[in-house]
């Protein structure tokens, strides 16, 4: 029988929590495909094993209400920012937190194809676009990467116009109005979905927004398109 990983009771039961320290030392020493298997072996022994009669009830089927679209980075997990379990949160991330306007991207679209199912499939009630500081893609919008070909040139190229009325205003922050005005351009953009705005027509649906601050890891909550950021107490 293969040892457990170096710190680790083998027996879940008897493992105390880590701090929130020792999970950052961890996550920052995560370089190799051993240290992947590694965090593997943690939930499987962990996590898992506290949450083993919910993976079998969810092996049956999902369920979730709420579905979130957020960018990519590393730094801003959506199921970890809402603590949410398995099964709670239907997920898609890409850079920037973008939802294309409908017919964009022809049916080959990521973003689509999840909303669809999401809103067609499984019922969700509620679409919460997330932003956050420092976002790479919004940053490179801001540097003109429009121009840079591939694929992240045509991709950000979604912004420019946006980015042409946030830099008209003279923002004292322009990748933090951006980095905002990106998620409610998102937001709009839902709607240009007809499914979307069926099921919002409806009362069926709801929109939200919202922006994770990484240095503060605060959350400022936009509780319906039209409205404005708020930061939730905690
Ligand atoms: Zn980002």
């Amino acid at each position: 029988m293969r040892p457990p990983a170096l710190g680790m009771d083998p027996n879940p039961r008897f493992r105390t929590p880590s701090s929130r320290a020792e999970e950052v030392a961890r996550i920052a020493g995560m370089q190799t495909i051993q240290d992947l298997l590694d965090g593997y072996r943690r939930f499987r022994l962990g996590r898992y094993g506290e949450q083993a009669q919910l993976y079998e009830k969810l092996a049956r089927g999902q369920a979730p209400k709420i579905m979130l679209i957020g960018c990519v980075d590393s730094r801003a997990d959506p199921s970890e920012i809402f603590a949410t379990a398995p099964g709670e949160l239907f997920t898609v991330r890409n850079v920037a937190n973008l939802v294309p306007k409908y017919g964009t991207e022809g049916n080959l679209s990521g973003v689509g194809t999840a909303l669809e199912f999401a809103v067609q499939n499984l019922g969700i009630r509620h679409i919460v676009v997330m932003g956050h500081g420092q976002c790479g893609g919004v940053h490179a919008c801001l540097q003109g990467a429009e121009s840079a070909g591939g694929f992240l040139g045509p991709w950000v190229a979604q912004l420019v116009g946006l980015r042409e009325e946030v830099l008209a205003k003279q923002p004292s922050d322009s990748q933090y109005a951006m980095e905002l005005a990106g998620v409610r351009h998102s937001l709009a953009n839902l709607v240009t979905y007809p499914f979307v705005k069926q099921a919002l027509d409806q009362g069926s649906l709801e929109l939200h927004g919202a922006w994770f601050s990484i240095g503060e890891g605060e959350l400022s909550w936009l509780a319906e398109p039209a409205g404005e950021f708020e930061i939730i107490s905690h």
